[in-house]
C-alpha cells in the first residue's frame, strides 16, 4: 500500500514513462514484434512487474484502487507493453499469492516482482475455452509427484515464461476435479509451440504449451491441495478483470486524446472538423462512456479493497469497459477518416489491439452470464 505522497509520485513517474518511453517505441514494437530489452529493463526498474505482489516479496503491494490508477495510465500505451508485465501483475502471480504455500510464495514471488521471472497462466485448451471447468489436461499421481499430459492454447507470454500456472485434472469431471500446478520452464516433457500469428498486440506473444508425460514434483501442486485449481483460476480472473477494465479505460483515453487533437487540426469545408456537430457527437459520446467506465472501475476497486466480494462488479466493469473501448476505437477511426484506416497513424493499430479485450479473461457473453447468475442467486436468497 503506498502512502499518498509516494502514490502521487509513482503515478506521475509512470505517466512520464508512458509518454516519453513507451509511446515513442510503439511503432518499432509493432514492426519488430518485440519489446526492446532496454525498455523491459526500465519497466523492471520502475516496479511494473510487481505492482500487485506484496511488499514482503519485493513487490509494491498496491491496493486494487492504486493498481487500477496505474493500469489506466499504462493502458494509454500500446497494450503489448502491459501484456508483458500483465501476467506477473495478474493471472500469473495471483494464484500463488492467495493459494500458494509459504515455500511456493518465497520461491517464486520475489523474482516475479522484479520481472526476472515471467509467469504465465495456462487454463485454455484446444477444446476448453469458455467452459473452463471442463479442463482435459490430466495430472496422474505417481511416486513423488504427478505426470501431466495435455495441450494449453493461446497462452500469453508462454515464449518468455519461466513459470506456468497449469490447470490440470486430478479427479472427477467438473470444477472440483481441477488442480493447479506450478510448472517451471525446462521441466521434462514441457514444450512451447511457435508464436501464434494474431490480429493485433504485436510485441505480446501467445503460444501453445504442450505437456507430454511431463513430471512435476509434489511440491508443484498449488498449496499442496488437489481440487482447488478451478477456484484459484476464478479468483485470479476476478481480480484480473478489474485490471483489464482499467487498461481498456486507458486505451480509450489515448484514442480519445488522439481523436480530439486530430479533429481540432484537420480542416474541411474551411474549418476544423471539430466544429461540426456530428463530429462533436462522436467525441462527446466517447467522453461520456469513458467517464462511466472510469467511475465503475474506481467504485469496484474501492469496494474490493474494503473487503466486499467484487467478482460480479469486476464482470460488469470488464463487460462495459471492453465494449466501450471498442466503440471509442471505432469512432476514432471515423473521426480520422481515411487516415484512421492507415497504419501510419496509431488509431489503426489500437483498433485491432483493443478487440482482444472482449475475448480473453472471459468473453463478453461469459461476463453477462456471470452477472445474470449472480442476480438470480441473490433473488433466491
Ligand atoms: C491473445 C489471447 C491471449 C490469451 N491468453 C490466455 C492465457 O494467458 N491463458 C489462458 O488460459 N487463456 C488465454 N486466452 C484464451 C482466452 O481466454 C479464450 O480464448 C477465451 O476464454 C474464449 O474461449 P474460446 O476462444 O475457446 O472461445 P469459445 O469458448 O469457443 O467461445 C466462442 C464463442 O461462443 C461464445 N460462448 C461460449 N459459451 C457460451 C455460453 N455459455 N453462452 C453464450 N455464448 C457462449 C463465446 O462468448 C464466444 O463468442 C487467450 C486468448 C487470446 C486470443
Amino acid at each position: 500500500m503506498l502512502d499518498p505522497e509516494t502514490r502521487t509520485l509513482f503515478l506521475e513517474t509512470t505517466h512520464k514513462f508512458v509518454n516519453e518511453v513507451l509511446i515513442p517505441a510503439e511503432a518499432e514494437v509493432s514492426e519488430t514484434d518485440q519489446i526492446p530489452a532496454d525498455i523491459v529493463k526500465q519497466m523492471q526498474d520502475l516496479g511494473l512487474f510487481g505492482l500487485s505482489i506484496p511488499e514482503e516479496f519485493g513487490g509494491l503491494g498496491l491496493s486494487m484502487s492504486d493498481e487500477v490508477e496505474v493500469a489506466m495510465i499504462l493502458g494509454q500505451a500500446s497494450p503489448a507493453f502491459r501484456s508483458l508485465a500483465g501476467t506477473n501483475i495478474g493471472i500469473g502471480s495471483q494464484a500463488i499469492i492467495f493459494g500458494g504455500s509459504d515455500a511456493q510464495r518465497a520461491k517464486y514471488l520475489p523474482d516475479m516482482a522484479s520481472g526476472v521471472l515471467i509467469g504465465s497462466f495456462a487454463l485454455t485448451e484446444p477444446d476448453v475455452g469458455s467452459d473452463a471447468a471442463s479442463v482435459k489436461t490430466s495430472a496422474r499421481k505417481t511416486e513423488g509427484g504427478y505426470i501431466l499430459n495435455g495441450t494449453k492454447r493461446f497462452i500469453t507470454n508462454a515464449p518468455e515464461a519461466g513459470l506456468f500456472t497449469v490447470m490440470a485434472r486430478t479427479g472427477e469431471p467438473g470444477a472440483k476435479g481441477v488442480s493447479c500446478f506450478l510448472v517451471e520452464a525446462g521441466s521434462t516433457g514441457l514444450s512451447v509451440g511457435p508464436w501464434d500469428k494474431k490480429m493485433g498486440q504485436r510485441g505480446a506473444h501467445t503460444a501453445d504449451v504442450i505437456l507430454q508425460d511431463s513430471f512435476v514434483p509434489d511440491d508443484a501442486l498449488l498449496g499442496g491441495q488437489e481440487g482447488t485449481g478451478f477456484t484459484a483460476a476464478m479468483r485470479t480472473l476476478d481480480k484480473g478483470r478489474l485490471h483489464i477494465s482499467a487498461i481498456c479505460a486507458g486505451a480509450a483515453r489515448r484514442l480519445l486524446d488522439e481523436a480530439l487533437r486530430y479533429a481540432n487540426e484537420r480542416q474541411q469545408f474551411g474549418k476544423p472538423i471539430a466544429e461540426f456537430q456530428l463530429v462533436q457527437a462522436m467525441l462527446a459520446e466517447s467522453q461520456t462512456e469513458l467517464y462511466a467506465a472510469e467511475c465503475m472501475i474506481r467504485d469496484a476497486a474501492r469496494r474490493r479493497d474494503a473487503g466486499e466480494n467484487a467478482g460480479t462488479l469486476a464482470s460488469c466493469c470488464k463487460l462495459y469497459a471492453s465494449e466501450m473501448v471498442g466503440r471509442v476505437a471505432d469512432r476514432a477511426v471515423q473521426i480520422f477518416g481515411g487516415a484512421g484506416y492507415m497504419a501510419e497513424y496509431p488509431i489503426e493499430r489500437f483498433y485491432r489491439d483493443v478487440r482482444l479485450f472482449r475475448l480473453y479473461e472471459g468473453t463478453s457473453e461469459i461476463q453477462k452470464i456471470i452477472i445474470a447468475k449472480s442476480m438470480l442467486r441473490n433473488l433466491d436468497s
